[in-house]
């Protein structure tokens, strides 16, 4: 038996890389009983069907972690990549990214491109998510700068982009890995790939033992999995930290007296625009909750 890694799955059918190349692979029956179905992602060992070069999936091993939109096992990280100009910065697309990211236990890191652009709004950005404990990577896709970082970011991990249209994912992958020739800019025709019904994950291949999602971003934007509006705050960092010297310990930093988060937005250490998304999202999640 030799060890792989399911890189694509279409109608019962895996695709496993493997040192001997990739190997098209049925799944062991038993997995059904057991209630198991292999993902693109798992680790498995397979067994070599001789005469036609197929395979058997006989085993998958330890996931270290699987996402549920997309389904894929071992991701381990997000990038998040926007642009500060053209398009322009959408604060309330990435931090809503940040907190599906981190509800999926994904290390969330945010990538601003297009730097040649707009320098110092770029850094002004990146200051501020970096105060708030973000890993963040100014790129230019254009202009060749921190690819390198990025590379070294993604190495030895299952990363998945997410991001609007128009940002830079497909320029600063064909980047990293010149043999990739990802459509770039087209925004018509690549729109229209994406309104194929039959959706399947694949893994793109960066580097050795270093994989992208091939999908940009996450199949559903919702919040509906913040069940009380008490959670929200978790997932604002600064947030639930300066919060914690609020009067009320049930303060949701919107309408209380002797809030210690409204001050600090007042006085410019919390980022006005988180603060407004947050308020933004909070109304969201108390609308699900009266249905
Ligand atoms: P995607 O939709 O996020 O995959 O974005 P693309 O990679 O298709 O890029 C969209 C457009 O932005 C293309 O015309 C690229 O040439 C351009 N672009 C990508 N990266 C940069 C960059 O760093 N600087 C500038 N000025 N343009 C870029
Ligand atoms: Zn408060």
């Amino acid at each position: 038996m030799i060890e792989g890694i399911i890189i694509k799955g279409v109608g019962g059918f895996y695709y496993v890389k493997t040192p001997n190349g990739t190997i098209e692979c049925r799944a062991r029956g038993a997995f059904r009983e057991e209630n198991l179905t292999p993902l693109v992602g798992d680790n498995v060992r397979i067994r070599i069907n001789k005469e036609d070069n197929t395979g058997y999936i006989e085993e998958i091993l330890e996931r270290k972690s699987s996402l549920i939109r997309p389904p894929v096992a071992n991701v381990t990280q997000g990038i998040v990549v926007m642009s500060v100009k053209k398009p322009d910065i959408n604060t309330w697309l990435l931090d809503r990214f940040l907190i599906i990211g981190e509800y999926q236990n994904l290390d969330m890191i945010i990538c601003f491109n297009k730097t040649d652009l707009s320098f110092s709004e770029t850094s002004n950005l990146a200051e501020t998510y970096e105060k708030i404990g973000y890993r963040v990577i100014i790129t230019s896709a254009k202009e060749n700068l921190g690819i390198e970082r990025l590379k070294d970011i993604l190495k030895n991990h299952i990363s998945v982009f997410a991001g609007p249209s128009g940002v830079g994912k497909s320029s600063l992958l064909n980047k990293i890995n010149p043999c990739f020739k990802l459509e770039t800019g087209a925004i018509s025709s690549k729109s229209k790939r994406g309104k194929h019904t039959t959706r399947h994950v694949e893994l793109f291949e960066l580097e050795e033992n270093t994989f992208v999602l091939d999908s940009p971003g996450f199949s559903s934007l919702s919040l509906d999995f913040i069940e009380e509006e008490s959670e929200l705050k978790n997932y604002f960092r600064e947030i639930k930290k300066y919060g914690r010297d609020c009067r009320f310990l049930s303060c949701l930093h919107d309408k209380e007296p002797n809030c210690n988060v409204k001050k600090l937005v007042e006085e410019s250490i919390i980022s006005k625009a988180r603060y407004d998304n947050y308020i933004q999202f909070l109304e969201e999640v108390r609308k699900f909750r009266r249905y």
